[in-house]
Protein backbone atom coordinates (compact mmCIF):
# COMPACT_ATOMS: atom_id res chain seq x y z
CA UNK A 1 0.00 0.00 0.00
CA UNK A 2 1.80 3.23 -1.02
CA UNK A 3 0.93 6.49 1.03
CA UNK A 4 2.22 9.55 0.33
CA UNK A 5 5.27 10.65 1.95
CA UNK A 6 4.13 14.26 2.85
CA UNK A 7 0.48 13.62 3.77
CA UNK A 8 -1.32 10.52 4.66
CA UNK A 9 -3.31 9.31 1.76
CA UNK A 10 -3.11 5.68 0.56
CA UNK A 11 -3.27 5.15 -2.95
CA UNK A 12 -6.91 3.97 -2.79
CA UNK A 13 -8.27 6.83 -1.52
CA UNK A 14 -11.85 7.03 -3.37
CA UNK A 15 -11.10 9.88 -5.32
CA UNK A 16 -8.68 8.54 -7.26
CA UNK A 17 -4.78 10.05 -6.21
CA UNK A 18 -1.00 9.82 -8.18
CA UNK A 19 2.27 10.04 -6.90
CA UNK A 20 5.27 11.59 -8.30
CA UNK A 21 8.05 10.42 -8.65
CA UNK A 22 9.25 11.77 -5.01
CA UNK A 23 6.66 9.70 -3.68
CA UNK A 24 4.38 13.04 -2.99
CA UNK A 25 0.75 13.08 -3.86
CA UNK A 26 -1.27 15.03 -6.43
CA UNK A 27 -3.35 16.61 -3.44
CA UNK A 28 -0.18 17.72 -1.84
CA UNK A 29 1.22 18.93 -5.42
CA UNK A 30 -1.68 20.72 -5.84
CA UNK A 31 -1.50 22.51 -2.33
CA UNK A 32 1.96 23.54 -3.00
CA UNK A 33 0.06 26.12 -5.66
CA UNK A 34 -1.52 27.79 -2.61
CA UNK A 35 1.75 29.67 -1.76
CA UNK A 36 2.57 30.30 -5.24
CA UNK A 37 -0.88 31.82 -6.41
CA UNK A 38 -1.61 35.89 -5.73
CA UNK A 39 -4.47 36.01 -3.70
CA UNK A 40 -5.06 39.45 -4.37
CA UNK A 41 -5.65 39.07 -7.99
CA UNK A 42 -7.78 36.23 -7.14
CA UNK A 43 -9.40 37.80 -4.87
CA UNK A 44 -10.64 40.66 -7.60
CA UNK A 45 -11.53 38.04 -10.20
CA UNK A 46 -14.33 36.71 -7.31
CA UNK A 47 -15.17 40.49 -7.14
CA UNK A 48 -15.24 40.42 -11.12
CA UNK A 49 -17.46 37.29 -11.36
CA UNK A 50 -19.38 38.34 -8.37
CA UNK A 51 -20.55 41.72 -10.35
CA UNK A 52 -21.56 40.47 -13.05
CA UNK A 53 -24.48 38.44 -10.97
CA UNK A 54 -25.38 41.01 -8.99
CA UNK A 55 -29.07 41.72 -9.09
CA UNK A 56 -29.35 45.45 -9.66
CA UNK A 57 -33.50 45.84 -10.18
CA UNK A 58 -33.44 44.65 -6.55
CA UNK A 59 -36.62 41.67 -7.75
CA UNK A 60 -34.04 38.80 -7.47
CA UNK A 61 -31.21 37.30 -5.43
CA UNK A 62 -27.96 37.64 -6.64
CA UNK A 63 -26.64 34.30 -5.77
CA UNK A 64 -27.24 30.84 -4.23
CA UNK A 65 -25.48 29.55 -1.34
CA UNK A 66 -26.25 25.59 -0.03
CA UNK A 67 -25.70 25.80 3.84
CA UNK A 68 -25.96 23.36 6.80
CA UNK A 69 -25.67 23.81 10.67
CA UNK A 70 -21.55 22.87 9.89
CA UNK A 71 -19.58 22.82 7.30
CA UNK A 72 -18.06 26.15 5.76
CA UNK A 73 -21.32 27.67 6.05
CA UNK A 74 -20.78 30.09 7.82
CA UNK A 75 -17.51 31.33 6.34
CA UNK A 76 -19.42 31.19 3.06
CA UNK A 77 -22.25 33.40 3.99
CA UNK A 78 -19.45 35.60 5.68
CA UNK A 79 -17.80 36.20 2.60
CA UNK A 80 -20.45 37.02 0.40
CA UNK A 81 -22.80 38.91 2.00
CA UNK A 82 -20.48 40.77 4.57
CA UNK A 83 -17.37 41.17 2.75
CA UNK A 84 -18.59 41.41 -1.04
CA UNK A 85 -22.32 42.80 0.09
CA UNK A 86 -23.69 39.87 -2.16
CA UNK A 87 -27.65 39.35 -1.31
CA UNK A 88 -27.47 35.76 -1.17
CA UNK A 89 -30.69 32.93 -0.79
CA UNK A 90 -29.32 30.45 1.50
CA UNK A 91 -30.52 26.76 0.84
CA UNK A 92 -30.44 24.10 3.18
CA UNK A 93 -31.40 20.42 2.46
CA UNK A 94 -32.05 18.08 5.45
CA UNK A 95 -30.17 15.38 5.66
CA UNK A 96 -32.38 14.28 8.79
CA UNK A 97 -29.64 12.81 11.04
CA UNK A 98 -29.35 16.46 12.27
CA UNK A 99 -28.09 16.96 15.74
CA UNK A 100 -29.30 19.67 18.31
CA UNK A 101 -25.57 21.47 17.78
CA UNK A 102 -26.15 21.28 14.13
CA UNK A 103 -29.64 22.78 14.21
CA UNK A 104 -28.40 25.84 16.55
CA UNK A 105 -25.81 26.42 14.52
CA UNK A 106 -28.36 26.59 11.29
CA UNK A 107 -30.83 28.51 13.50
CA UNK A 108 -27.63 31.37 14.65
CA UNK A 109 -26.73 31.31 11.18
CA UNK A 110 -30.32 32.60 9.99
CA UNK A 111 -30.16 34.99 12.72
CA UNK A 112 -26.44 36.55 12.48
CA UNK A 113 -26.32 37.12 8.72
CA UNK A 114 -29.95 37.98 7.98
CA UNK A 115 -30.85 35.98 4.95
CA UNK A 116 -33.35 34.84 3.45
CA UNK A 117 -33.48 30.93 3.90
CA UNK A 118 -35.18 27.86 2.28
CA UNK A 119 -35.69 24.21 3.61
CA UNK A 120 -36.03 20.97 1.46
CA UNK A 121 -36.99 17.94 3.33
CA UNK A 122 -38.42 15.14 1.56
CA UNK A 123 -40.87 12.97 3.06
CA UNK A 124 -39.19 10.59 5.82
CA UNK A 125 -40.48 7.67 4.71
CA UNK A 126 -38.72 7.98 0.99
CA UNK A 127 -35.63 8.74 2.54
CA UNK A 128 -36.07 5.69 4.75
CA UNK A 129 -36.70 3.63 1.48
CA UNK A 130 -34.30 5.21 -0.65
CA UNK A 131 -31.60 4.49 2.36
CA UNK A 132 -32.68 1.04 2.97
CA UNK A 133 -31.76 0.75 -1.05
CA UNK A 134 -28.58 2.74 -1.25
CA UNK A 135 -27.18 0.66 2.18
CA UNK A 136 -27.97 -2.74 0.29
CA UNK A 137 -26.87 -1.77 -3.44
CA UNK A 138 -24.26 0.60 -2.61
CA UNK A 139 -23.34 -0.39 0.86
CA UNK A 140 -23.87 3.88 1.20
CA UNK A 141 -26.27 5.58 4.35
CA UNK A 142 -25.03 8.87 3.08
CA UNK A 143 -26.38 8.60 -0.83
CA UNK A 144 -29.23 10.58 -0.15
CA UNK A 145 -27.30 13.30 1.87
CA UNK A 146 -25.21 14.10 -0.97
CA UNK A 147 -27.67 13.50 -3.77
CA UNK A 148 -29.64 16.27 -1.89
CA UNK A 149 -27.19 19.02 -0.58
CA UNK A 150 -25.65 19.23 -4.74
CA UNK A 151 -29.16 18.70 -6.36
CA UNK A 152 -31.30 20.81 -4.46
CA UNK A 153 -29.50 24.32 -5.23
CA UNK A 154 -29.19 23.53 -8.74
CA UNK A 155 -33.13 23.02 -8.82
CA UNK A 156 -33.69 26.61 -6.85
CA UNK A 157 -31.37 28.00 -9.21
CA UNK A 158 -33.93 27.27 -12.02
CA UNK A 159 -36.44 27.74 -11.17
CA UNK A 160 -36.19 31.33 -9.02
CA UNK A 161 -33.91 32.01 -12.10
CA UNK A 162 -30.77 32.67 -10.45
CA UNK A 163 -27.61 31.90 -12.39
CA UNK A 164 -24.32 31.79 -9.87
CA UNK A 165 -24.35 29.19 -7.42
CA UNK A 166 -21.55 29.31 -4.78
CA UNK A 167 -20.51 26.59 -2.61
CA UNK A 168 -16.70 26.49 -0.79
CA UNK A 169 -14.00 24.05 -1.41
CA UNK A 170 -14.09 21.42 -4.28
CA UNK A 171 -13.04 18.40 -2.61
CA UNK A 172 -11.38 16.95 -5.76
CA UNK A 173 -9.30 19.81 -5.93
CA UNK A 174 -8.80 20.05 -1.97
CA UNK A 175 -7.92 16.40 -0.85
CA UNK A 176 -6.09 14.85 -4.28
CA UNK A 177 -5.68 17.36 -6.71
CA UNK A 178 -7.96 16.30 -9.03
CA UNK A 179 -7.70 19.52 -10.82
CA UNK A 180 -5.15 22.30 -10.52
CA UNK A 181 -6.27 25.83 -8.81
CA UNK A 182 -5.38 27.29 -12.21
CA UNK A 183 -8.15 25.17 -14.33
CA UNK A 184 -10.79 27.03 -12.52
CA UNK A 185 -12.60 23.87 -12.17
CA UNK A 186 -16.93 24.89 -11.88
CA UNK A 187 -19.58 22.67 -10.68
CA UNK A 188 -20.56 19.91 -13.73
CA UNK A 189 -23.37 17.17 -13.53
CA UNK A 190 -20.47 15.16 -14.55
CA UNK A 191 -18.25 15.43 -10.92
CA UNK A 192 -21.90 14.83 -9.20
CA UNK A 193 -22.55 11.73 -10.24
CA UNK A 194 -19.06 10.49 -10.92
CA UNK A 195 -17.73 10.96 -7.15
CA UNK A 196 -20.25 12.60 -5.26
CA UNK A 197 -23.12 9.52 -6.03
CA UNK A 198 -20.37 6.98 -6.97
CA UNK A 199 -22.18 6.65 -9.66
CA UNK A 200 -25.79 6.29 -9.66
CA UNK A 201 -28.10 9.23 -10.42
CA UNK A 202 -31.92 9.57 -8.48
CA UNK A 203 -33.13 7.80 -11.91
CA UNK A 204 -30.83 4.60 -11.09
CA UNK A 205 -32.14 4.12 -7.80
CA UNK A 206 -35.88 3.32 -9.20
CA UNK A 207 -36.02 -0.34 -9.15
CA UNK A 208 -38.88 -2.91 -7.97
CA UNK A 209 -37.37 -5.06 -5.63
CA UNK A 210 -36.60 -2.06 -2.96
CA UNK A 211 -40.13 -0.44 -4.68
CA UNK A 212 -38.49 2.98 -5.26
CA UNK A 213 -40.58 4.59 -8.41
CA UNK A 214 -39.99 8.23 -9.86
CA UNK A 215 -41.85 9.47 -7.22
CA UNK A 216 -39.88 8.27 -3.96
CA UNK A 217 -36.69 10.20 -6.06
CA UNK A 218 -37.90 12.94 -7.67
CA UNK A 219 -36.63 15.36 -5.16
CA UNK A 220 -33.10 14.01 -6.01
CA UNK A 221 -33.13 14.58 -10.13
CA UNK A 222 -31.07 17.10 -11.20
CA UNK A 223 -32.65 19.63 -13.63
CA UNK A 224 -33.03 19.28 -17.50
CA UNK A 225 -29.27 20.39 -19.30
CA UNK A 226 -31.46 22.48 -21.68
CA UNK A 227 -32.70 24.46 -18.54
CA UNK A 228 -29.52 24.86 -16.84
CA UNK A 229 -28.36 25.99 -20.12
CA UNK A 230 -31.11 28.79 -20.89
CA UNK A 231 -30.81 30.23 -17.22
CA UNK A 232 -26.89 29.95 -17.63
CA UNK A 233 -26.02 28.59 -14.26
CA UNK A 234 -22.69 28.17 -13.27
CA UNK A 235 -21.48 26.84 -9.75
CA UNK A 236 -18.25 28.07 -8.14
CA UNK A 237 -16.21 27.48 -5.72
CA UNK A 238 -14.68 29.88 -3.22
CA UNK A 239 -11.19 27.69 -2.63
CA UNK A 240 -10.02 29.08 -6.35
CA UNK A 241 -10.15 32.19 -5.43
CA UNK A 242 -9.08 32.57 -1.57
CA UNK A 243 -6.64 30.92 -0.02
CA UNK A 244 -8.38 28.00 2.06
CA UNK A 245 -7.90 27.12 5.56
CA UNK A 246 -10.98 25.14 7.32
CA UNK A 247 -9.51 25.15 10.37
CA UNK A 248 -8.55 29.05 11.03
CA UNK A 249 -11.61 30.11 9.21
CA UNK A 250 -13.71 27.98 11.38
CA UNK A 251 -11.89 29.72 14.53
CA UNK A 252 -12.90 33.24 12.92
CA UNK A 253 -16.58 32.27 12.70
CA UNK A 254 -16.51 30.64 15.89
CA UNK A 255 -14.78 34.27 17.33
CA UNK A 256 -17.24 36.54 14.97
CA UNK A 257 -20.42 34.50 15.22
CA UNK A 258 -20.80 32.19 18.00
CA UNK A 259 -20.37 29.09 15.79
CA UNK A 260 -20.82 26.00 18.01
CA UNK A 261 -18.12 23.28 18.41
CA UNK A 262 -18.67 19.68 18.97
CA UNK A 263 -16.27 16.73 19.99
CA UNK A 264 -16.26 14.09 17.54
CA UNK A 265 -16.11 10.33 18.10
CA UNK A 266 -14.09 9.21 14.74
CA UNK A 267 -11.84 12.05 14.47
CA UNK A 268 -9.83 15.14 16.18
CA UNK A 269 -12.02 17.58 14.09
CA UNK A 270 -14.20 19.76 16.16
CA UNK A 271 -15.75 21.82 13.82
CA UNK A 272 -16.44 19.65 10.29
CA UNK A 273 -19.95 17.48 9.95
CA UNK A 274 -20.56 18.34 13.69
CA UNK A 275 -24.46 19.03 12.39
CA UNK A 276 -24.80 15.13 11.81
CA UNK A 277 -24.80 11.83 14.08
CA UNK A 278 -23.58 9.71 11.21
CA UNK A 279 -20.69 11.59 8.35
CA UNK A 280 -18.27 11.10 11.06
CA UNK A 281 -19.47 8.53 12.97
CA UNK A 282 -21.28 5.59 11.47
CA UNK A 283 -20.76 6.49 7.78
CA UNK A 284 -17.29 7.12 8.19
CA UNK A 285 -17.10 3.41 10.00
CA UNK A 286 -18.41 2.13 6.34
CA UNK A 287 -15.57 4.28 4.90
CA UNK A 288 -12.98 1.85 7.08
CA UNK A 289 -14.90 -1.02 5.80
CA UNK A 290 -14.81 -0.30 2.24
CA UNK A 291 -11.36 0.91 1.85
CA UNK A 292 -8.97 0.65 5.05
CA UNK A 293 -8.96 4.46 5.78
CA UNK A 294 -11.38 6.91 7.44
CA UNK A 295 -11.85 10.62 8.14
CA UNK A 296 -9.18 11.35 10.21
CA UNK A 297 -7.02 10.25 7.84
CA UNK A 298 -8.50 13.46 5.65
CA UNK A 299 -8.53 15.95 8.57
CA UNK A 300 -4.26 14.95 9.45
CA UNK A 301 -3.80 15.11 5.80
CA UNK A 302 -5.39 18.05 5.34
CA UNK A 303 -4.18 19.65 8.36
CA UNK A 304 0.34 18.60 7.81
CA UNK A 305 -0.43 20.45 4.50
CA UNK A 306 -1.29 23.45 6.30
CA UNK A 307 1.46 22.88 9.04
CA UNK A 308 -1.13 22.69 11.61
CA UNK A 309 0.55 19.53 12.75
CA UNK A 310 3.55 17.02 11.66
CA UNK A 311 3.27 13.65 9.78
CA UNK A 312 4.32 11.63 12.69
CA UNK A 313 1.57 13.96 14.67
CA UNK A 314 -1.41 12.65 12.20
CA UNK A 315 -0.44 9.49 12.41
CA UNK A 316 -0.89 9.56 16.20
CA UNK A 317 -4.07 10.67 15.83
CA UNK A 318 -5.31 8.22 12.95
CA UNK A 319 -3.86 5.75 15.61
CA UNK A 320 -5.99 6.97 18.06
CA UNK A 321 -8.90 7.07 15.85
CA UNK A 322 -9.76 5.10 13.40
CA UNK A 323 -10.93 1.82 15.12
CA UNK A 324 -13.14 2.83 17.21
CA UNK A 325 -16.83 1.74 16.61
CA UNK A 326 -19.29 3.89 15.59
CA UNK A 327 -21.05 5.74 18.87
CA UNK A 328 -24.81 6.24 16.91
CA UNK A 329 -25.47 2.77 14.86
CA UNK A 330 -28.23 2.53 17.44
CA UNK A 331 -29.61 5.59 16.64
CA UNK A 332 -29.26 5.11 12.76
CA UNK A 333 -31.11 1.33 13.43
CA UNK A 334 -33.76 2.46 15.12
CA UNK A 335 -34.64 5.25 12.87
CA UNK A 336 -33.75 2.77 9.48
CA UNK A 337 -36.01 -0.05 11.71
CA UNK A 338 -32.95 -2.68 10.88
CA UNK A 339 -31.51 -4.80 13.51
CA UNK A 340 -27.94 -4.63 14.09
CA UNK A 341 -27.07 -8.00 12.39
CA UNK A 342 -29.37 -7.13 9.09
CA UNK A 343 -26.97 -4.04 9.07
CA UNK A 344 -23.85 -5.67 9.25
CA UNK A 345 -25.09 -8.63 6.91
CA UNK A 346 -25.67 -5.99 4.21
CA UNK A 347 -22.47 -3.92 5.19
CA UNK A 348 -20.41 -7.09 4.92
CA UNK A 349 -21.22 -7.46 1.14
CA UNK A 350 -19.31 -4.30 0.55
CA UNK A 351 -16.63 -5.31 3.19
CA UNK A 352 -13.31 -5.00 0.77
CA UNK A 353 -12.11 -8.54 1.71
CA UNK A 354 -8.53 -8.01 0.15
CA UNK A 355 -7.69 -5.77 2.98
CA UNK A 356 -10.31 -7.95 5.75
CA UNK A 357 -10.31 -11.29 6.73
CA UNK A 358 -12.04 -13.28 9.45
CA UNK A 359 -9.65 -14.66 11.95
CA UNK A 360 -10.64 -17.40 14.83
CA UNK A 361 -13.38 -16.23 16.61
CA UNK A 362 -15.15 -15.28 12.93
CA UNK A 363 -14.44 -11.47 13.48
CA UNK A 364 -13.32 -9.55 10.93
CA UNK A 365 -9.98 -8.07 11.74
CA UNK A 366 -7.88 -6.19 8.90
CA UNK A 367 -5.31 -7.64 7.11
CA UNK A 368 -1.49 -6.01 8.37
CA UNK A 369 -0.03 -4.01 5.58
CA UNK A 370 -2.86 -4.78 2.89
CA UNK A 371 -4.32 -0.92 3.79
CA UNK A 372 -3.71 2.13 5.52
CA UNK A 373 -6.19 1.16 8.66
CA UNK A 374 -3.54 -2.25 8.36
CA UNK A 375 -0.36 -0.91 8.05
CA UNK A 376 -1.27 1.44 11.73
CA UNK A 377 -1.91 -1.80 13.22
CA UNK A 378 2.27 -2.34 12.69
CA UNK A 379 3.19 1.08 13.53
CA UNK A 380 4.95 1.27 17.02
CA UNK A 381 6.54 4.83 16.73
CA UNK A 382 5.30 7.63 19.42
CA UNK A 383 5.24 11.13 18.26
CA UNK A 384 8.59 13.31 18.54
CA UNK A 385 6.12 16.26 19.86
CA UNK A 386 8.53 18.63 17.82
CA UNK A 387 5.52 21.06 17.14
CA UNK A 388 2.73 21.16 19.76
CA UNK A 389 -0.62 20.21 18.48
CA UNK A 390 -2.98 22.69 18.94
CA UNK A 391 -6.64 21.19 20.07
CA UNK A 392 -9.40 22.28 18.31
CA UNK A 393 -11.57 24.91 20.13
CA UNK A 394 -14.40 23.42 22.03
CA UNK A 395 -17.56 26.15 22.81
CA UNK A 396 -20.02 25.95 25.60
CA UNK A 397 -23.09 24.08 24.53
CA UNK A 398 -26.16 26.60 24.07
CA UNK A 399 -29.85 26.45 25.45
CA UNK A 400 -31.65 24.25 23.09
CA UNK A 401 -35.49 22.45 23.25
CA UNK A 402 -34.29 20.02 21.06
CA UNK A 403 -33.85 16.65 22.31
CA UNK A 404 -29.94 16.10 22.81
CA UNK A 405 -29.48 12.54 22.02
CA UNK A 406 -31.60 11.39 18.73
CA UNK A 407 -32.53 12.97 14.93
CA UNK A 408 -34.15 16.18 14.94
CA UNK A 409 -36.08 15.90 11.81
CA UNK A 410 -37.34 19.99 12.24
CA UNK A 411 -35.75 21.91 14.98
CA UNK A 412 -36.36 25.12 16.83
CA UNK A 413 -32.58 25.80 17.29
CA UNK A 414 -32.08 28.54 20.24
CA UNK A 415 -34.06 29.60 22.80
ZN1 LIG B 1 0.10 13.91 -0.03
Amino acid sequence: MRICRRCLYPENHALNIIFDNEGICSGCRVHEEKDKIDWNERALRLKRVLDIYRNRSGRNYDCIIPVSGAKDSYFIVHVIKNIYNMNPLLVTYNKQYNTSVGIRNLANLRIKFNCDIMNLTVNPHHVKKITRSTLRRFGSIYWHCIAGQTVYPVQMAVKLKIPLIIFGAHQGLDQVGMFSHFDEVEMTRKYRKEHDLMGFEAEDLINDFDEISIENVQPYIYPDNLEIERIGIRGIYLNNYLRWDSRTQHEQMIKKYGYETSRQNRTFDHYNDIDCWNYSDLHDYIKLIKFGYSKVIDHASRDIRLNLMTRDQGIQMAKKYFKRPPENINLFLEWLGITENSFYYLIDQHRNKDIWFRNENWEWELKPNKSWAGNLLLDNSTSSETVKFKEFILTEKKNSLDPQNKYILIGKGLI
